[in-house]
């Protein structure tokens, strides 16, 4: 098995809206390792595993800082699990893999397809990072799941990017793709309808239960060689309702990373 390295990045300076996720890592963390839950993946696979490593958090001053740190952290070939921190911090991991992964595929889940060309000037803003890793090619294939706020642009960015968007006006998860390149797994918490995850920054009816994103990421039988989980905003949150799901899931995607 190769090894599994978790890092916190703690960023929210390219949210368009709230800030606030820079302060998420540590609080999925507590949830995770709170006795609220045992350490058993659904498909009874334990996290409590040699192979993983948290090297925890890092400060972040400038936005590249995080392809930096990604690098160091996967430069021994290790898989790695982020905890974010605002979405824009996406697109420097991704850079930082396509030295590893010249052929990635990625699949995203998300309110918003974050494909906008620049928001309001910045081209790394939170709303951004796709645009940006599909226009350098850092993916073969894209796919997006959750999707509920399409705009005129993004469905044109969508369109020349070749993006295969599964909105949630129409979603049959059994008509998401089989994927073939090692994938990498981006979740927005967002992605998730506010009532499972107020924790968000923007909140976006209309959106995926906790069931069906467990069900999609357990039927993923590809390599899943990266993943992160981003836009955790704890100052939105209730009851923690959000930081329990966001550690569900961190642990659900370290059996995936594990090879379950
Ligand atoms: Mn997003
Ligand atoms: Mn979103």
């Amino acid at each position: 098995m190769k090894d599994i390295v978790i890092q916190g990045i703690n960023w929210d300076a390219k949210s368009s809206f709230q800030r606030g996720p820079a302060k998420a890592p540590d609080l999925i963390r507590k949830a995770l390792y709170s006795d609220s839950m045992n350490l058993y993946t659904e498909l009874g696979v334990s996290i409590e595993n040699d192979a993983i490593t948290d090297k925890g958090d890092f400060a972040i001053n400038e936005y590249f800082d995080i392809e930096t740190i990604t690098k160091k952290n996967i430069e021994s070939g290790s898989k790695l699990l982020t905890l974010g921190g605002d979405h824009s911090i996406t697109f420097p991991i991704i850079k930082a893999f396509n030295e590893h992964y010249p052929k990635l595929d990625i699949l995203h889940i998300d309110a918003h397809a974050d494909l906008y060309h620049d928001y309001e000037g910045d081209p790394f803003s939170h709303a951004c990072p796709f645009a940006r890793i599909m226009e350098n090619g850092f993916a073969v294939k894209l796919v997006q799941v959750g999707i509920r706020t399409l705009n005129p642009h993004q469905a044109a960015q969508a369109k020349k990017y070749n993006v295969d968007v599964h909105e949630m006006r129409n979603l049959d998860l059994n008509a998401i793709p089989k994927f073939e390149n090692p994938l990498y797994i981006s979740l927005d918490m967002d992605g998730f309808d506010p009532a499972f995850a107020p924790g968000v920054s923007h909140h976006e009816p209309g959106g995926l239960s906790s069931r069906q994103v467990l069900d999609l990421i357990h039927s993923i039988d590809t390599e899943v060689v990266g993943a992160d989980i981003v836009e955790y905003n704890p100052d939105r949150d209730f009851h923690d309702m959000t930081a329990y799901l966001a550690a569900k899931m961190m642990k659900e995607f370290l059996g995936k990373l594990m090879g379950n």
